[in-house]
């Protein structure tokens, strides 16, 4: 287990409600240990008697009129205090611990709150604000460094301050080391969808390009069918219906395939690359060109490009933009001769060092050599 700590940024309504809540795990810790030493003496395990005395105190205490106060609180906290109060026991009874003592308001706040079970986990993403579960959406002195899931949240006061901790689970942590340290570059393309400097390569996914052309052989085939016109009066045939929802299903599985394939990928990349080096793709250049944008829009190269950059807080990579003006592939990689390259030409003849290489590879290269921190 790892654990963050942040400063919570609280208003006086939210900072009365924190300590409201310290207070009902303070009263609740305390009621479970007079209870507890009244039957110490009993025969029975401890975790058996702690049930106990919390049955005690949802059945009866809860509901009586002079503590229905508590029923306005999150009642995750005296389950989450009943938690803590038998940890403590079973700690001083290992020999790891003294037996415990009643909780005095001098001696600080701090209460827990926690989701029901990890499938109600708490998506943290990186901003200044938290969700703490049952409690509601509080703001932040500083953002949480990288995407991460938490289940139990303690929020605790020092001095003044009023923090928040949540531990995550160990195979959500970002990696200690990149098994590649030099910078790599990355050109992204249509035909291969990203070309590495060191000569990997990410293809798009077979089912991908099989549905696409599935997708737009039903659109070829029904070109003339329209789902009714109401300005006509034209109601929509059967078939029409069929075609459209047809169409609908290869959409979604397209989109699927492509969230997918992209998301394991920049996962692969960010874990291997410590440093990555990527074009600042040019939108109104590819707006311009209208076969191109379509191209591009539909290979997700955005959101790759926006993966990797959110995906770099969480495993600790770098992810810099070159400049969208730096001609990477009419560059030669070898010799630094810009020549002409038009698209159609898939490999890079530099015509002062007479070189042959790979189009987009040259373009890594070249990417990867503009990094500023090389
Ligand atoms: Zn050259």
């Amino acid at each position: 287990m790892y654990a963050i700590k942040l400063e919570l940024k609280l208003n006086n309504l939210e900072r009365t409600l924190m300590a409201r809540h310290s207070g009902y795990a303070r009263f609740c810790y305390n009621f479970a240990l007079s209870l507890y030493q009244g039957v110490k003496e009993h025969r029975g395990s401890s975790s058996k008697k702690v049930a106990a005395i919390e049955r005690v105190f949802t059945n009866h205490v809860k509901k009586l009129p002079e503590y229905q106060w508590t029923t306005t609180l999150s009642s995750r906290v005296y389950k989450t205090t009943f938690r803590h109060f038998g940890e403590a026991l079973s700690r001083c009874f290992k020999g790891l611990g003294k037996f415990p003592k009643f909780k005095r308001k001098k001696d600080g706040d701090s209460f827990t709150v926690d989701a029901a079970d990890w499938n109600h986990a708490i998506l943290l993403l990186p901003q200044k604000l938290i969700k703490i579960p049952t409690l509601g959406t509080f703001r932040l002195k500083e953002s949480i460094p990288f995407p991460c899931m938490a289940q139990t949240f303690t929020i605790s006061r020092t001095a003044d301050k009023w923090y928040v901790s949540f531990a995550l689970k160990a195979e959500k942590m970002p990696p200690l080391f990149h098994p590649v340290v030099e910078t790599v570059g990355i050109d992204l393309g249509v035909s291969t969808f990203a070309t590495l400097s060191d000569g990997n390569c990410y293809e798009s996914p077979r089912p991908l390009k099989t549905a696409k052309t599935k997708l737009s052989k039903e659109q070829w085939r029904n070109r003339n069918k329209q789902l009714g016109n109401s300005r006509l009066g034209v109601k929509a045939s059967n078939n029409a219906r069929k075609h459209y929802r047809r169409i609908a299903k290869i959409h979604a599985k397209i989109a699927n395939q492509r969230r997918d394939f992209l998301q394991k990928t920049t996962t692969e990349i960010s874990r291997k690359y410590a440093q990555i080096c990527i074009e600042d793709l040019n939108v109104s250049g590819m707006i311009a060109n209208h076969k191109l944008a379509a191209a591009i829009s539909d290979c997700g190269f955005y959101e790759f490009r926006r993966e990797l950059e959110y995906k770099s807080a969480m495993y600790g990579t770098t992810v810099e933009l070159v400049d969208r003006w730096y001609p990477s592939s009419k560059t030669c990689s070898s010799c630094g001769h810009v020549q002409s390259m038009p698209l159609k030409e898939r490999v890079f003849e530099c015509s002062n060092c007479g070189i042959t290489i790979n189009r987009d590879l040259n373009a890594a290269i070249n990417l990867a050599r503009q990094s500023n921190l090389a």
